[in-house]
């Protein structure tokens, strides 16, 4: 669906300078350009040579900016490809595919995005404990929990938070040596060391001349036996030193399709479940990235947005960015009407499929083993209040519909729902039986 929406983006970022500029330009410089792929990340564009690639970011790189997504430097997250020549547009020099990124002599550290800061991480009861831990162990690496496992969804904040540790720990601690990695590109520092033969240089940087050791998205690491073994040594290495490791996953490290070695290690120290912020902390998050753009967007509206995209921030985030490009650039005024049709169009193109109440009390009575008519009464043994909490849980999370309403089903206030929410998110944070659980309801409701 964000395909899409950077598509249209894109689309109308060409509306939008094609009104400001001369015709004879806008043939020139921005007709030819086309789309290759489009994805909430990034845009592919190819462009017939490097003239209109230069010509474009000169020129435009604000409106790039509002229209387009964002790379880890803040710069427009563009590829570009050079097309091959043709009569029409013969090629003045041959052009790599563009995108060099800077090579460091030691590893292929990632630059930390100078706006994932904890300042810049809003709190709920969803992600409380994870940055109370994260805060934690930047104020005392290597020191308290060791390594720090994040796990969460998808757009939920991982590296968000562990960037932040970067920032922390570099500010704070200006002699440690901190190196923040993708587990992709670990891997491809021991091919291309592996190549020229000097693995051993590899494997003492990381095990020499690494403090803290920030490793993103540890499930590329699955199915990848070698590498898993070469992490394995350097995580030991490291920790036997009191050098800091935090690691995010996708999933907790039971449900990682790794070596028991490696899970063991990852379970050493503190796992932390980064859950779905609530509504209350989406709005937040949401007039928080408003207001970093020079939006603000009233409460009732925000709510709005918020009650419709739920599961990911970074869609949140592209609901923003969308709005504030329309808004802005166009010189429209934010009004319900304008958000209603930006997010039918975002929403259009992934159809969900509608989930009910009754559906979900059915699934959680079925593996919970309770009945229907006690989840929705009053009774309140423990038999019967897990359940119903986690009924109101998953109600929250995969209906879109507002609490109140919500709270009507089952008979509640919305800070019942609250409160409910907010227990299954703290004990989902360590309580891995729940996590099964709840991970069957939903594999019963979508069966
Ligand atoms: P993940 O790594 O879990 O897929 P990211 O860390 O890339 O997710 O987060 C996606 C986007 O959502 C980022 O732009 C991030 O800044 C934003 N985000 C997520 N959680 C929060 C939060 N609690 N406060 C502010 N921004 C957030
Ligand atoms: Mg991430």
């Amino acid at each position: 669906m964000l395909a899409c929406d950077t598509c249209d983006t894109w689309t109308q970022f060409i509306d939008y300078v094609k009104t400001r500029c001369t015709a004879t330009a806008f043939g020139n410089w921005l007709k030819p350009i086309r789309v290759l792929k489009a994805s909430a990340e990034e845009i592919v564009l190819e462009v017939p040579n490097v003239f209109v690639k230069e010509y474009l970011l000169t020129n435009y790189q604000k409106e790039l900016c509002t229209f387009l997504p964002l790379d880890p430097n803040g710069e427009p997250a563009i590829q570009f490809v050079i097309a091959a020549p043709t009569k029409d547009h013969p090629q003045p020099a041959p052009q790599p595919i563009v995108k060099e990124l800077p090579q460091k002599k030691n590893g292929p550290t990632v630059k930390l995005n100078p706006s994932y800061r904890f300042d810049t991480f809003i709190e709920g009861p969803s992600n409380q404990f994870v940055k109370s831990a994260a805060l934690g162990i930047a104020s005392r690496p290597g020191l308290s929990y060791n390594p720090l496992f994040i796990h969460g969804g998808v757009g939920l904040g991982k590296t968000h938070i562990l960037q932040s540790i970067g920032h922390h720990i570099l500010e704070n601690h200006s002699k440690l040596r901190v190196q923040c990695i993708t587990t992709e590109a670990f891997i491809n520092d021991f091919v291309d060391n592996l190549r020229n033969k000097s693995v051993h240089n590899i494997k003492r940087h990381y095990r020499d001349e690494v403090d803290v050791l920030l490793v993103d998205d540890i499930q590329f690491l699955q199915n990848r036996l070698n590498f898993e073994e070469e992490f394995c040594n350097t995580f030991e290495t490291l920790i036997n030193q009191n050098r800091q490791i935090v690691i995010t996953s996708d999933k907790p490290p039971s449900q990682l399709k790794l070596s028991e070695r490696m899970i063991a290690r990852m379970e050493w120290g503190l796992v932390a479940h980064l859950g779905v912020p609530e509504l209350e902390t989406r709005v937040a998050i949401l007039q928080h990235k408003a207001q970093l753009r020079g939006l603000n967007i009233p409460n009732k509206i925000a709510f709005y947005i918020a009650e419709h995209i739920y599961s990911n921030i970074r869609q949140l985030e592209g609901a923003v960015n969308r709005l504030c490009a329309q808004c802005l650039l166009l010189d429209l005024n934010i009004t319900e009407e304008i958000v209603e049709k930006s997010l039918r169009e975002m929403l259009h193109h992934a159809p969900q499929k509608k989930i009910s109440v009754e559906q979900i009390l059915k699934s959680v009575a079925t593996i919970f083993q309770v009945r229907v008519s006690d989840l929705k009464g009053s009774g309140r043994t423990k038999d019967i209040a897990l359940p119903r909490q986690v009924a109101m849980y998953l109600a929250l999370k995969l209906i879109k519909e507002s609490l109140q309403s919500l709270g009507t089903y089952f008979g509640r206030t919305h800070s019942t729902l609250l409160h409910a929410c907010k227990n299954i998110e703290k004990r989902l944070g360590s309580d891995e039986v729940l996590r099964r659980q709840i991970s069957m309801v939903e594999q019963n409701i979508n069966a």
